[in-house]
């Protein structure tokens, strides 16, 4: 493992891309299985078979982007808009703190309702009342400043995809007021204020390449963040990318074990998108080298219009056997679930 991770570590651009497309094209089902083999003895080095459950609290579905790709893209007209109360937000969070959650995970659209005085109301009052639980947020691009305030109202991470490296390839996904430059800027400040950062991009999205998948690995390696989220690209019927193709979980399996092989400490979800394109596919992403899992825990007349793309799986907690379930699913492959706050694994003690 240690010889691989060392080559992925000072890889070129033109060796990635080879490696990326060997596994896609040309690998057979042994050398596939022997990649993610590869990437658990990576994860278990560090991590010892745990499994980070974290609680997923969709709280707005406004956004003032457009982003191509995505369903709460604010040009779509055909979704119901709601943002969650504070008072709502606090109730899914003591569902989920009864449910045994330790982290909660805060993630919606850019949502200009959402201002620092409001969200660090929020987050001090989950942090009060659960002084032994992580936030973290997802909230997308915001000033320093904002950020900092955040950290300050006791925010513990902070989740938001690159979504390429890619200069190009960036402009083929958003429109022109968004840029690469500012969603890197917003990285490296979060990074350097004190949160545990993820990053992150979406398999096999429009236009994405060999070459602009490579620009992503170097990308991580450079910023190397405490976590990774990549989950396949699913169209969504009112976007410009409808019917775009037909995605599966194959590729985002292989990108999730080299991404555990380069960056072997990092955390790395089974995403509901990977279990929406194939019914065992989060399961398959911990044989892949994942070690988190974030079931929802919004409330449940508003999940139907959390809908970043179509068909998305319900990993909803709507009872807590099927919470019981989810954990079983896990320990059956050997694997320990875990409901401790789950740090990245060097920040565990300072936690
Ligand atoms: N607004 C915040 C942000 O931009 O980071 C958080 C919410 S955003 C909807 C969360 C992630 O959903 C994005 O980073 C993107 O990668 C993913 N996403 C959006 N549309 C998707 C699609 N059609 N298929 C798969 N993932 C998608």
């Amino acid at each position: 493992v240690k010889k691989v991770s060392q080559w992925m570590e000072s890889a070129n651009k033109k060796d990635i891309s080879n490696i990326i497309s060997f596994f896609y094209e040309d690998a057979t089902e042994n050398e596939c299985s022997a990649l993610h083999r590869l990437a658990c003895e990576a994860r278990d080095m560090h991590y010892n078979g745990r499994v980070y459950f974290r609680g997923l609290i969709e709280f707005t579905n406004y956004c003032k982007n457009d982003c191509y790709y995505c369903g709460i893209q604010r040009s779509n007209q055909n979704i119901t808009r709601y943002r969650l109360s504070e008072e709502e937000i606090l109730k899914s969070c003591e569902r989920g703190y009864r449910l045994g959650f330790r982290t909660f995970v805060l993630q919606g659209g850019e949502d200009m309702y959402f201002t620092d005085s409001r969200l660090c109301s929020i987050i001090s009052k989950i942090k009060e009342k659960y002084p032994d639980c992580a936030v973290t947020l997802s909230a997308g691009e915001r000033s320093r400043e904002s950020y900092k305030n955040l950290y300050d109202a006791g925010a513990d991470r902070y989740l938001l995809r690159h979504e390429t490296a890619n200069e190009e390839h960036y402009r083929k996904l958003h429109p022109a007021e968004l840029s690469l430059e500012n969603r890197k800027r917003c990285l490296y400040d979060l990074k350097e204020i004190g949160f545990q950062v993820g990053a992150g991009f979406m398999v096999d999205s429009p236009f994405q390449t060999y070459e602009t998948l490579a620009e992503d690995f170097i990308f991580l390696r450079e910023l190397k963040p405490h976590m990774i989220g990549i989950g396949p690209f699913i169209p969504h019927k009112d976007t410009r990318f409808a019917g775009y193709y037909n995605p599966s979980s194959q590729h985002t399996l292989i990108l999730l074990s080299l991404i555990r092989i380069m960056l072997p400490k990092t955390l790395l979800p089974s995403t509901t998108a990977l279990g929406t394109v194939d019914k065992n596919g989060q399961r398959k992403g911990f044989a892949a080298g994942a070690n988190v899992i974030m079931p929802n825990l919004s409330p449940m007349e508003h999940r139907g219009d959390y809908t970043l793309y179509d068909n998305k799986l319900y990993t909803g907690l709507e009872s807590s056997e099927q919470l019981a379930a989810l954990v079983r699913n896990i320990e059956s492959m050997g694997l320990t679930p875990d409901f401790s706050r789950g740090d990245y694994v060097d920040m565990q003690n300072a936690a």
